[in-house]
């Protein structure tokens, strides 16, 4: 490749020289027959020259036709008849000739001087040496740049894209209705921003989406943008982040500019984590220079700008915990929206969506494709579509048949359960009984937050189902029996597991860490032991600062005390086990009866927990 551009611009140079000659050919080429002086000398005395231009080095001039014959050689004489018809041109160089002049006068022969125009010459004889260097020094620099990279700089790779029509539209996104209807006043508001203008509505400036890889947060991001039928401007963050300083300020600040131009539009920035992280996370450098830059840019044009115009900023991000919290302050991305990995009714809508592009075999059953791919995301079920007619084609199939989705799935599973997103049979019963366990202690005990959802669809690699619960009202203050139920419930998942496979798993990690923390807090902060009564044990520990824990003060309580408060601790944790245990024990055909209806549909709602547990037999 780089061989032949060499060539390439050598060849341009080529061509340069050879147009540059011909056009000085053409306008400052010979137009007259070249005489030696002598030969003048006598075609002078003969009378045959007419006209004369003296030049300072040079003779031009004419010569009558007629009668030159013997006068000059025959080569001349035919040199001569190619310059003018009627009167042969020709020069000849002015040599010393002192009586010339006089001479002139004595023939008659009309005369006059010029001075030599030279600009041209001269201008040349200094423009080429300087063009050919030139273009040498950036041919060089071109070679050496591709080498080593230096002339890149000005080039960033953050690239902002423009879409003027992204295509996509609602339709092509599936399974997450939620999150569309949420969007939808966005879109509503793009399409018509007078209306909402001359209501004095207030529209959100920023969006984030926030959602793990390949749940379709571009996706719907672009759907925005095609519903509502305005341009779509989008960056990555993660280009920012190997940029020289200033580059990546100078572009958002571009970005912005063009938006504004374009407005109604949207404004994509992907994967904003890279670019917003908080500020001193991460780096023993302390923070980074650049990617600051570039942050205090984009919050500086997003204060700056107008909703009015109808500009919407989207961002993406699969870790908003990190985000720098400024990002999240009203009037920036104070609007969020949250993707969830698909449960099966979404995994079978998504799979329908993308199942449109090939062609199916009448006895594919997409739903039972769906029962089988918990885990997956959207990018996941459109990668397995797609697996699935590539295996197909291979075998010269008309159509995609159940065997090659079966063989996709295969394929696609072994290489995520590498990322421990998709569980074995054995591990989804598992954590099916973990999260039912939390559940039904929950719904046990009267002081507990009410059970939300229960979902075993793995989330990542840290957790792997979970049991979200809803407080009720806002608290400032807990009792202590409030607080013993808390505990029960983080312990209802690890007891379940006990009672039902009389074998433990690793999932309990994080429950029995927050357990024990929390029997810890009782202990030593809100003087809730029976036995060390209301002295208070530890310092709270001051906040992280720049995401290092504070060192802990020395210890101000003896050795005996200290085990005194680990028996405490542990004696709190061991009655919540047996607490747990009973309850679990009594209500074992519900806990039955929740795994199995979890297995089944991976989410259970509240609706869906109500019925269940108004007919626990069933
Ligand atoms: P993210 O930005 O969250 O990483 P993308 O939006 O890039 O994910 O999704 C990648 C691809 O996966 C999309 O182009 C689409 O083909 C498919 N996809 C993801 N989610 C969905 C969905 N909800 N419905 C249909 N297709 C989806
Ligand atoms: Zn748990």
């Amino acid at each position: 490749m780089e061989q032949r551009q060499k060539q390439f611009s050598l060849w341009y140079f080529l061509a340069a020289i050879a147009i540059m000659l011909a056009i000085q050919n053409l306008f400052f080429g010979p137009h007259a027959a070249n005489l030696s002086y002598s030969e003048f000398k006598t075609l002078l005395r003969a009378g045959k020259v007419s006209d004369l231009t003296l030049e300072e080095r040079a003779i031009r001039g004419k010569l009558r036709p007629e009668g030159l014959e013997g006068l000059v050689s025959k080569e001349k004489l035919e040199e001569l008849k190619k310059f003018g018809q009627g009167e042969h041109r020709f020069v000849t160089v002015r040599v010393d000739d002192p009586t010339l002049v006089q001479e002139l006068e004595a023939s008659k022969v009309r005369f006059t001087g010029q001075l030599e125009n030279t600009w041209l010459p001269t201008l040349l004889s200094w423009i080429l040496p300087a063009l050919i260097f030139f273009g040498l020094w950036g041919f060089f620099m071109k070679r050496m740049g591709a080498a080593s990279g230096v002339l890149e700089i000005g080039k960033s790779k953050a690239k902002v894209y423009m879409e003027k029509q992204t295509g996509v539209t609602f339709a092509d996104v599936a399974g997450i209705d939620e999150a569309k209807g949420e969007l939808m006043e966005i879109v509503e508001f793009l399409k018509t921003p007078e209306r909402y203008r001359r209501l004095g509505g207030k529209i959100p400036k920023g969006v984030l989406i926030v959602g793990a890889p390949g749940t379709g947060k571009t996706l719907l991001a672009k759907a925005v943008a095609g519903e509502a039928g305005v341009p779509f401007f989008s960056l990555s963050g993660s280009d920012f982040v190997e940029m020289f300083v200033g580059v990546g300020a100078a572009r958002v600040r571009d970005l912005f500019a063009q938006a504004q131009t374009k407005a109604p539009c949207i404004i994509f920035i992907d994967e904003l984590d890279a670019l917003g992280k908080a500020r001193g996370v991460g780096g023993v450098m302390g923070g980074h220079d650049e990617r600051e830059q570039t942050l205090n840019q984009l919050l500086a044009e997003m204060d700056g700008f107008n909703t009015e115009k109808g500009v919407i900023i989207m961002a993406a991000t699969n870790r908003p915990e990190i985000l720098d919290p400024a990002l999240l302050r009203p009037g920036r991305f104070d609007r969020h929206v949250a993707l969830d990995r698909p449960d099966l009714k979404g995994r079978e809508q998504i799979l329908r969506v993308h199942a449109k592009q090939v062609t199916l075999s009448p006895e594919v059953d997409l739903a039972a494709i769906a029962a089988r791919t918990s885990g997956f995301v959207g990018a996941d079920l459109a990668n397995l579509v797609n697996e699935a007619a590539l295996l197909a084609a291979r075998k010269g199939k008309n159509a995609v048949e159940m065997a090659d989705f079966d063989s996709a799935i295969d394929r696609i599973v072994a290489g995520l359960e590498k990322k421990t997103r998709v569980m074995n049979p054995k591990e989804k019963e598992t954590v099916a009984y973990h999260e039912a366990g939390h559940a039904l202690v929950a719904e046990s005990r009267p002081q507990a937050d009410r059970v939300l959802k229960i979902s075993i669809i793995p989330r990542g690699v840290a957790a792997l189902g979970y049991t979200q619960q809803l407080p009720t009202e806002d608290r400032y203050l807990l009792r202590k029996t409030e607080l013993l139920d808390r505990l029960d419930v983080l312990l209802g998942g690890r007891v379940a597991e006990e009672l039902v496979f009389g074998d433990v798993s690793t999932g309990a990690r994080d429950d029995l860490q927050r357990a024990t923390d929390l029997a810890r807090h009782m202990v030593t902060q809100y003087g809730m032991s029976e036995h060390l009564g209301l002295a208070t044990f530890e310092e709270p520990r001051t906040p992280l600062f720049l995401n290092v824990p504070a060192p802990q003060g020395p210890r101000e309580y003896s050795e005996r005390t200290a085990e005194a408060i680990d028996d405490e601790v542990t004696k709190l944790l061991a009655d919540a086990r047996s607490r747990v245990r009973d309850t679990l024990t009594t209500r074992r055909s519900t806990l039955d009866a929740l795994a199995k209806l979890l297995l089944e549909k991976e989410v259970v709602d509240r609706a869906a927990l109500d019925r269940l547990l108004g007919a626990p037999s069933a």
